[in-house]
């Protein structure tokens, strides 16, 4: 049977968790809820890099790497391949499609927190939805900027910056009333892509504002995952098939067995 370790940390690596075997492992880094309702066995906290990723895999006897990690969560994506190669392991990667700017949408591509700031300037109310990047630099708001920072959970805020602890899915009509109760002028985003968080950039497009959206790191050079997939469901497809495979292999190897 293939064992799999599964990386996770987002509500899609959640259903996939689903539908994972009590032999198999969930692994989270630990900064969010850790389920206690999965059929498969859980795992929290980090590895201790490539090294350690590759020595848990070998002592687990994982044949199957899935990373289903967030899109800008590059160093897990990168020691993952690393790992693998080094344990010999094969490596499935979830990654999602990343949003594409609409007619009517304004969006300004940046690549660092530099240049987020930068084009910012001549704004006054920015919502952020980086994550807990912006809780760093609540120090250096511009004086005439009061900043909307939502993060997975509440932090201080600060004269100049409220922080909103939410997790999404996000409707429509709840990302309306914030846009409105703080008078957001510009939404600062991560290119994340799916359905779960989309509902902000569809609110900016109807009140006419512009979002400046961060560039997804680069992927890791030289090595990639032996499949990709966009969703979830493709890739429990796949999983579902590679150990039907796997038990009509056994069935056949155990049938040879009996007639020797
Ligand atoms: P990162 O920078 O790529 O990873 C930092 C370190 O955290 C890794 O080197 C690893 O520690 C540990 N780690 C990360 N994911 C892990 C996992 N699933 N299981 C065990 N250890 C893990 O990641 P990040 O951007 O801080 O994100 C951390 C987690 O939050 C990820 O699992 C990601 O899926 C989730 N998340 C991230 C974002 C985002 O915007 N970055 C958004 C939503 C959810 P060791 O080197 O010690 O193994």
């Amino acid at each position: 049977m293939t064992r799999v370790l599964l990386l996770g940390g987002t509500g899609d690596a959640l259903k996939i968790a689903r539908q994972l075997t009590p032999q198999d492992i969930y692994s989270l880094a630990g900064l969010g809820r850790v389920p206690d309702d999965l059929p498969c066995a859980v795992r929290v906290g980090g590895f201790g890099g490539s090294d350690g990723l590759a020595q848990y895999l070998d002592a687990e006897g994982i044949d199957l790497l899935i990373d289903a990690t967030h899109p800008y969560a590059a160093q897990i994506s990168a020691n993952a391949l690393t790992a693998a190669q080094r344990a010999a392991v094969t490596v499935w990667a979830l990654r999602r499609a990343p949003w594409q700017p609409r007619p009517g949408d304004d969006w300004r591509v940046v690549s660092d927190w530099r240049a987020v700031c930068k084009a910012l300037t001549s704004f006054s109310r920015p919502l952020f939805t980086l994550g807990r990047a912006p809780l760093d630099h609540l120090d250096t708001i511009a004086a005439h900027q009061r900043w909307v920072v939502r993060c997975l959970d509440a932090h201080p805020g600060n004269a100049q910056a409220v922080v909103i602890g939410a997790r999404g899915p996000f409707t429509h009509e709840s990302e309306r009333a914030l846009f409105a109760q703080y008078e957001i002028d510009v939404v600062v985003s991560k290119n994340s892509g799916g359905a779960a968080t989309e509902a902000k950039l569809d609110v900016a497009r109807e009140r006419g504002l512009p979002v400046v959206m961060l560039t997804r790191p680069e992927a890791q050079q030289g090595i990639a995952p032996e499949r990709t997939f966009e969703s979830g469901a493709a890739l429990l497809a796949a999983l579902g098939a590679l150990r039907a495979e796997a038990r009509v292999r056994n069935i056949q190897t155990s049938w040879r067995g009996n007639e020797v």
